[in-house]
């Protein structure tokens, strides 16, 4: 709740119960299913909530990462946040609005930033959203998407441009954002003629290949090992496509004369969190999005090649308001597969399997 609001009850929602999907136990080996059940419909409890009526919501590796307990250490030491509803890749219709709120009313289509910021603090002040001091991301922690409604606030959302409905977009909210702001990076870091490597064309990487051919002049090469990935990225407009292989190093090396000018990691894990960095030329940068590996590089690479390595952390609100103007503009497309939310467990493994290319998304 942001600083200096009463905690009053603004009003509550009609209806006694909704259908959700709840995590219950955090498993390493993912053996667990979330539950269908009914539960209580969120209420609004501060002036600027909004409750949104799911429209679609993204599965994210995050959500995988989540059940397995990556994530336990840093937001639920204790595990006593479960059982709660995941899902932070949210689009639908305003429901109903806290008696501040002014930008939207209900039976307003909107997509939802993922991080409720507060607006107040200096980080929100300077536009950085991630950094809020008072953030909160509905999904992680707290109850999201995977459900019929889910609370978020006035500031996170953005409506959607006519024509454009929640199911094509829902994953933009987080994937999306996430592959746009890390390829807006690139973008000022290149010039035509220099090659900008992807690594994984899954839900985000298949963004990112989208956007960089439309904002800069880069050469793309992208890199899966799911033929279907590739076949994606190829027409998608990825300039050269490659499998991963043993041979990726050199191969890369050889199509770029010396080395990729950016890396974008969309791994972060399974061994190529240390064959990524292996990629650049020198003074090349890396950019790292996924994430669950631990990267090591003898310091004298990094002096001798003056590679540069940063994360990348979903993006702000202008950001998902630039690449909703680059989707109503049909420049970058969502590549998705539907599953009820009765299914969402079916979805899961199917993830976990790689058996769908693009994002899954779940509808309720
Ligand atoms: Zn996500
Ligand atoms: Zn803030």
């Amino acid at each position: 709740m942001p600083m200096g609001m009463a905690p009053e009850i603004i009003g509550i929602r009609k209806g006694p119960v909704m259908k959700a999907a709840r995590l219950y136990e955090y498993d390493p080996a993912m053996n667990v299913e979330l539950k269908i059940e009914n539960v209580s419909p969120p209420t609004i409890n501060t002036p600027d909530g909004v409750i949104v009526k799911v429209g679609a919501a993204g599965l994210c590796r995050t959500d995988l990462h989540i059940i397995e307990g990556v994530w336990k250490d840093i937001m639920d030491v204790e595990g006593s946040l479960l059982p709660y509803i995941m899902g932070h890749e949210n689009a639908g219709w305003v429901e109903d609005v806290g008696s501040n709120v002014t930008a939207v009313k209900p039976g307003d289509a909107v997509i939802c930033h993922p991080f409720r910021s507060c607006g107040t603090c200096l980080n929100c002040r300077y536009g950085h959203d991630m950094y809020c001091d008072h953030g909160q991301f509905p999904g992680l922690g707290l109850d999201g998407g995977f459900a019929e409604y889910f609370l978020t606030n006035e500031r996170s959302l953005i409506k959607l441009n006519t024509d454009i409905t929640p199911l094509e977009v829902a994953p933009m909210a987080d994937a999306g954002i996430t592959a746009y702001r890390a390829a807006k990076r690139a973008a000022r870091l290149v010039y035509p003629g220099a090659y900008v490597t992807v690594l994984g064309v899954g839900g985000l990487g298949h963004i990112a290949v989208q956007c960089l051919k439309h904002i800069c002049g880069a050469r793309v090469i992208a890199v899966d090992r799911e033929p279907g990935a590739r076949l994606l990225a190829k027409q998608l407009g990825a300039d050269i496509v490659l499998d991963g292989g043993p041979d990726l190093i050199e191969t890369i090396k050889e199509v770029t004369g010396g080395g990729s000018h950016v890396v974008i990691d969309f791994v972060g894990e399974l061994g190529v969190e240390n064959i990524c960095w292996k990629l650049l030329r020198q003074g090349g940068e890396l950019i790292v999005v996924g994430y669950g590996g631990t990267i090591e590089i003898p310091t004298v690479e990094l002096v001798v090649n003056e590679i540069k390595i940063g994360g990348s952390l979903v993006g702000d609100y202008t950001e998902l308001v630039e690449l909703m103007e680059m989707n109503a503009d049909g420049l970058v497309k969502m590549h998705y597969t539907e599953y009820s939310l009765d299914n969402i467990n079916t979805a899961i493994r199917d993830f976990k399997d790689h058996r769908f290319t693009g994002r899954g998304v779940i509808v309720p």
